[in-house]
């Protein structure tokens, strides 16, 4: 019922092209990238707004991007400006993205007073105004008063009920207008969310990283779900308390515990644990490593990988999968000597696609891995939002769709 209404929600691939002809359409992207030196180091967020923007601008609507970037906490910071991404995405458009250096007022007006149809302008860091993040009303209702169309494509922010995202959705509604999903948001949504209403079976997550705490609610949403819910990461540790194991110097969240055991007991026999361990005394580059029992971690060894025993048995179960959702690396991957596992299991998803699975990644540091393992292409989905992802795949309801007009 809510996933139906979930979806239920009007698109721009719903809208003729003829209709955005000459219009002003406002659109929320999510240009939320790393910037050294002033210049963006990983594009791929840019990138993914591409096919909204160039349907956009080849249907002849005039184009005004708002965006935020980094945490400005309401403050303008030259360090968080968006001219960067202005240009690398003019330079991605092969057009002139005109800079507009704030998020709101006459400067913004007057340039979109020049525009002409097919243009596209980018707005400063919405950030830069503390009534963005308090989602304040008189600055979303002067946003929305800037054009005719509101497009929300910044997957990465629905989870927050901003003034850029829900609060400019809901002034555009009340002046009549109306607020759509652009071609990332509704591919984001189809895959995390639809696909996942009625998976292909057997249905396989994988979920790892650092913490249990702030993934809660997605294994208690995905164990009903699933046939299988597999556990790497310095997440297992705390599992591993849960059994009564010794965890040594390992990354573990006490206060979890219980509730690990709550989970465990939950799940029965749909929670595979790893069954051995990669153990190093220190997590730094060079440090040794030794493979161990997971009934055999020493009182001084960290545990920083899956074990080969664990990565067969995963992967063994990856095979069999027809729909896979990864979540969190299997340990800590930014060590080389220590990722192997997490490769693997990039790896193994991979794989499963080859094979007609359904494969969705979710969260920052899983993307990288997949990039790192050089399996992206091969993925059926990688999502482009850390937080969005996992409230989705909990089942919630993120502000920046509830707010858009129904289908
Ligand atoms: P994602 O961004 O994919 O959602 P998380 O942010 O939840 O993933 O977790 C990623 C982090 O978890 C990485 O920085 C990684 O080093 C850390 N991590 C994974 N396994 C371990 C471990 N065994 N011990 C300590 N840290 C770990
Ligand atoms: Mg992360």
């Amino acid at each position: 019922m809510a996933d139906s209404a979930r979806s239920a929600k009007k698109r721009l691939s719903d809208l003729e092209p003829a209709s955005l002809a000459g219009r002003t359409v406002l659109v929320r992207a999510d240009f939320n990238v790393p910037l050294e030196d002033g210049e963006v180091v990983d594009d791929q967020r840019i990138r993914a707004s591409l096919p909204t923007v160039r349907l956009l601008t080849e249907a002849g609507a005039r184009v005004v991007l708002l965006s935020h970037l980094g945490r400005p906490k309401g403050k303008p910071n030259p360090a968080m400006s968006l001219a960067p991404v202005a240009r690398r995405l003019g330079a991605l458009l092969d057009t002139e993205v005109h800079f507009v250096p704030e998020p709101s007022g006459p400067p913004a007006a007057e340039a979109i007073g020049a525009m002409t149809d097919g243009d596209v302008i980018l707005l400063e860091n919405t950030r830069f105004l503390a009534g963005d993040a308090a989602n304040d009303r008189e600055l979303a209702e002067a946003w929305a008063g800037l054009g005719d169309l509101f497009v929300n494509d910044a997957f990465g922010a629905a989870h927050r009920a901003h003034a850029s995202t829900s609060g400019l959705a809901e002034a555009v509604v009340r002046r009549g207008g109306e607020a759509v999903a652009g071609l990332l948001l509704e591919e984001e949504l189809r895959y995390l969310a639809d696909a996942l209403d009625e998976p292909k079976r057997p249905f396989v997550a994988v979920l790892g990283g650092a913490k249990i705490s702030g993934k809660i609610d997605v294994i208690s949403a995905l164990l009903p779900k699933v046939d299988r819910l597999l556990i790497g990461g310095a997440m297992a540790n705390t599992f591993f308390r849960a059994q009564g194991l010794e965890t040594g110097a390992s990354l573990v969240e006490e206060d979890r515990i219980e509730l690990a055991d709550e989970l465990m007991n939950q799940a029965a026999d749909k929670l595979v644990l790893p069954l051995d361990c990669v153990v190093a005394a220190e997590i730094e580059e060079g440090a040794a490593t030794r493979t161990v029992s997971r009934t055999a971690i020493g009182e001084r060894d960290r545990v920083i990988d899956i074990g080969p025993e664990t990565r067969a048995l995963f992967i063994d179960v990856l095979k069999g999968a027809r729909t896979i959702v990864w979540n969190g690396p299997m340990g800590v991957f930014e060590i080389d000597a220590f990722a192997e596992g997490t490769i693997e299991i990039a790896r193994a998803v991979a794989e499963a696609c080859d094979r007609g699975a359904l494969g969705v990644i979710g969260g920052g540091d899983s993307g990288a891995a997949a990039e790192r393992a050089g399996v992206v292409d091969r993925i059926s989905h990688i999502s482009t939002g850390g937080g969005a992802s996992l409230d989705l795949l909990a089942g919630a309801e993120l502000p920046g769709v509830a707010s858009l007009t129904d289908a």
